[in-house]
């Protein structure tokens, strides 16, 4: 069996399709969020360290604004292209309405090789994007974050310039989240994908009749959100088996020590040669006996190469996109529960809403507090899923789907942004 390669817009709308066919939804609705409202693309001039100019390429995209304004990250990446942004932004508008959040999705993004720039041409592009996009964007409007190589500082220099811009002497943080806490930043956003995997994963366990303490985790990819997954589902009671990342695979049947291999590998940037397990090849991760298996490493990693070898009877996606269509259908037919990213990793902006709601009030929460509303939020939304599931005999990621879907179906219809003869008089 080969696998298709489809163009990511082409899998988000065939995704659309899908879950409007089984919802039945009116054909105006597929329409609709089969296209972003709004394409800008924008050319940056920047000046270069030698005094040259060289002009970067640039896109956001806002997808639909039926439930708020709109919501996603900046991607500073060489292989940045409209139709990639275009899909990005159209799964943020379903992970924010799965997850309930008021917005819609975006994404954005700028055509570049980050590594090459110094790190003052770095500022002079971040400043220079955020000028370009600013009429479109705003703490009403449309909210960018960090993505792919941008961070808390690119979204540091960026409020800066828009408030320049904009502000009239103030300062207005709520237009970009992600920031450092020291500057209007939010406790527990570095944390909060991870933190969000877990729990997912914990919730998805009982719907197997498994208890966390005890089950077998293996995590893939030991970034941000693999490192934090791993932590918390440890904290959790799982005995996390084996963790791989770009160099290597670890096992130890008796349970890896998390917290002691962050430390390893902050001192080491790589999980490779940490003592207090085995080292085998990094994709046999995949093979390894477990209940649990969180991929969170890049997209496509589960694929027809590798799907057979895989054990467990849980997947919770913390990458986006990990499990290619085909490899799905596979494990779907062994009865294996796979927990979408758009709910499973979708504990980051859940945070990054936080973080918005905190700079409109300007009073700020406690990382507990922070903790506690992200798992109460996160809860409701599986339990919802789990609902349209059972109802409708689908899987997961299509349930999932197909709320989001509802939520923002229900918001067009009252706006009249189309007519299906539900219109009642007073
Ligand atoms: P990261 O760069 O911090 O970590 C990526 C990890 O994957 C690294 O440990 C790297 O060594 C490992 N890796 C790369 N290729 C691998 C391979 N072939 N086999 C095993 N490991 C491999 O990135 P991150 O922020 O942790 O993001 C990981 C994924 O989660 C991405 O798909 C990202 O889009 C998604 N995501 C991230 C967030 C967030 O808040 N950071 C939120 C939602 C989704």
């Amino acid at each position: 069996m080969t696998e298709k390669t489809l163009n990511p817009f082409e899998i988000v709308q065939l995704q659309v399709k899908k879950a409007c066919d089984e919802l039945g939804e009116n054909e105006a609705v597929r329409k609709i969020l089969s296209v972003p409202e709004k394409v800008m693309e924008v050319n940056i001039p920047v000046e270069m360290d030698n005094g040259t100019t060289r002009i970067f390429t640039g896109y956001r995209v806002q997808h639909n604004t039926s439930a708020g304004p709109t919501k996603g990250g900046i991607r500073f990446h060489p292989k940045v292209n409209k139709d990639e942004v275009k899909a990005l932004a159209t799964w943020m508008t379903f992970k924010c309405r799965v997850m309930d959040l008021p917005y819609g999705g975006a994404k954005g993004g700028v055509i570049v090789e980050p590594k090459e720039l110094s790190i003052r041409e770095l500022e002079r592009l971040a400043r220079g994007y955020a000028k370009s996009i600013a009429q479109i964007i705003g703490e009403r409007v449309d909210i960018p974050a960090p993505d792919v190589n941008t961070n808390g500082q690119v979204m540091s220099w960026m409020v800066d310039e828009y408030s320049l811009l904009r502000g009239v002497g103030q300062t207005l943080p709520a237009v970009f989240t992600g920031k450092p806490v020291e500057f209007d930043g939010c406790l527990g956003r570095t944390e909060a994908t991870g933190y969000g995997v877990a729990i997912i994963a914990r919730e998805a366990s009982k719907l197997k009749d498994l208890e966390m303490s005890g089950v077998r985790f293996a995590v893939q990819g030991f970034g941000n959100v693999g490192s934090h997954t791993a932590m918390y589902a440890e904290e959790m009671g799982a005995k996390v088996v084996a963790i791989s990342d770009i160099d290597a695979c670890l096992i130890n049947e008796k349970g890896l020590d998390v917290k002691a291999l962050m430390k390893y590998m902050k001192e080491n940037r790589t999980i490779s040669g940490y003592p207090k397990a085995d080292e085998i090849n990094r994709d046999e991760i995949f093979k390894q006996e477990c209940d649990i298996f969180a991929p969170c490493a890049l997209e496509n990693a589960i694929t027809t190469r590798n799907v057979e070898q895989i054990k467990a009877d849980i997947i919770v996606e913390g990458a986006n996109g990990p499990t290619t269509p085909e490899a799905e259908n596979e494990l779907l037919k062994r009865g294996v529960l796979i927990v979408p990213d758009i709910l499973a990793n979708a504990g980051g902006v859940t945070v990054s809403y936080f973080e918005w709601v905190q700079n409109l009030h300007n009073y700020y929460w406690s990382f507990e507090e922070v903790q506690e509303k992200q798992e109460r939020k996160m809860v409701a939304a599986f339990k919802s899923v789990v609902e349209m599931m059972k109802a409708k005999n689908v899987d997961m990621r299509k349930a999932a789907y197909m709320i989001a879907i509802e939520r923002l179906a229900t918001p067009m219809r009252l706006r009249g942004w189309f007519k299906d003869g539900t219109y009642k008089r007073a």
